[in-house]
């Protein structure tokens, strides 16, 4: 049983056919996926999924890429993430990759949803490209600590995660792990520690290999799994087990307890360990 920490499911090619998805991905004993914001705008969208689904739970907050948007203030995060089923503020972080300086707004834009993190009392979804300094940099300064949070799509060096999980954030490796030029990032798989350990999709993009090119989907997630129980040694029970418990632990969605049930069904009393 898995859990997809990062996937976009209110995209249009995952929007087009969310009964064919929601299937597919509760076939593949995926128990539950974040369905992750990044404008505003598309709020009301990644909601509207979460309140008439389960298993799927949202998010709040504007990508550092997303230019043309309302641009959130603390109160207006904080105000949207008291809904039980908003388990998360973001995704939000710094990608120096794809835009160009001057970006200080991009940098003001990742304090903000910092700020209503804690305040809320909500943990943090970070996307960092092409930023390492910068990322580390601001959240210490805006003590994301007090909120924690997940370094979603993984891909920065041993030294950027091992400041990351002292920070007390979680790792999350998406398909990329699978590609055949990704031995920099596999050989980073084994140091991150089980109990920080996430999974995810980030689809409908960075299909797993064999799947690359297509449009990738939250049932994917399991070929993501599979892939770290390969470059740690461990079963893929162990890693499906873990990275669900973790979910539990770090987003602590309100239905938790009903959750775990179904996720830990041999567990006596349902209790997670
Ligand atoms: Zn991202
Ligand atoms: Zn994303």
């Amino acid at each position: 049983m898995y859990v997809d920490s990062h996937c976009h499911l209110s995209f249009p090619e995952l929007a087009a056919d969310h009964q064919g998805v929601l299937d597919r991905m509760r076939h593949a004993g995926v128990r539950a996926a974040l369905n992750i914001c990044v404008r505003m705008e598309e709020f009301g969208q990644v909601l509207a999924l979460a309140e008439a689904q389960p298993d799927v739970f949202a998010t709040v907050g504007v990508h550092p890429d997303t230019t043309e948007t309302q641009e959130p203030t603390v109160e207006r995060l904080v105000a949207l993430a008291a809904h039980p089923k908003v388990l998360a503020i973001g995704e939000t972080g710094l990608d120096y990759y794809r835009l160009k300086e001057p970006l200080h707004w991009q940098r003001d834009r990742f304090r903000v949803h910092i700020r209503a993190a804690r305040e809320a009392g909500k943990p943090l979804v970070v996307h960092t490209r092409s930023a390492p300094e910068d990322t580390l940099k601001i959240l210490k300064e805006e003590r994301a600590a007090e909120a924690g949070g997940v370094m979603h799509c993984f891909t920065e060096s041993l030294a950027f995660a091992r400041e990351a999980l002292e920070l007390g954030f979680y790792i999350s490796f998406s398909g990329i792990v699978t590609f055949r030029n990704a031995e920099a990032l596999q050989a980073i798989v084994p140091h991150v520690p089980i109990e920080r350990l996430l999974i995810e999709t980030d689809s409908p993009y960075l299909s797993p290999v064999p799947y690359r090119g297509k449009t990738n989907e939250p049932a994917r997630v399991v070929t993501v799994a599979q892939k770290l129980a390969e470059l740690r040694s461990q079963p893929i029970t162990a890693i499906a087990r873990a990275t669900s418990e973790n979910f539990l632990n770090l987003f602590r969605p309100a239905s938790s307890e009903s959750l775990a049930a179904e996720l830990f069904p041999a567990i006596e009393g349902n209790r997670i360990i």
